[in-house]
């Protein structure tokens, strides 16, 4: 840094200096104003668009939580009726079957008829199947 000069000792040359680094300093802070007003701009652009993809997935969630509540009543609904298809087609008379060398009858399909189609349908499509009983 130069050592200050008096009001007497400056001359026309730095004074010319100085109004050249004023208008410089003036410059850059235009420029960085400049580069702060953009970047606010880009800023809010990316804000804007990630909020946008915010709602979009709170939308998307909240249609996959309906369809999952849809889809768990169906599936509870379908468990249900299989669970009463089984109920209807338990086999009854096995011991007397058994001892007669048989197979015992379903009450919907007819005698001798266990396991029945419609039970061994409905076997493989929900929880564990029950043992059969001498009903
Ligand atoms: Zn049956």
């Amino acid at each position: 840094m130069t050592a200050r000069k008096t009001l007497d000792q400056m001359t026309s040359d730095d004074l010319d200096q100085l109004y050249e680094r004023l208008a410089k300093a003036e410059h850059d802070a235009d420029v960085s104003i400049a580069a702060a007003a953009h970047l606010t701009t880009l800023v809010g652009q990316r804000s804007e668009r990630a909020e946008q993809r915010l709602a979009h997935l709170q939308t998307t969630s909240e249609a996959a939580g309906r369809l999952l509540t849809r889809t768990t009543d169906e599936r509870d609904t379908l468990r249900a009726a299989i669970a009463c298809v089984r109920e209807l087609h338990q086999p009854t008379g096995v011991v007397a079957a058994a001892e007669a060398g048989v197979e015992p009858d379903c009450p919907i399909c007819g005698p001798n008829r266990w396991p029945c189609p419609t039970y061994l349908a409905v076997t493989d499509l929900g929880p564990a199947v029950k043992e059969p009983t001498d009903a």
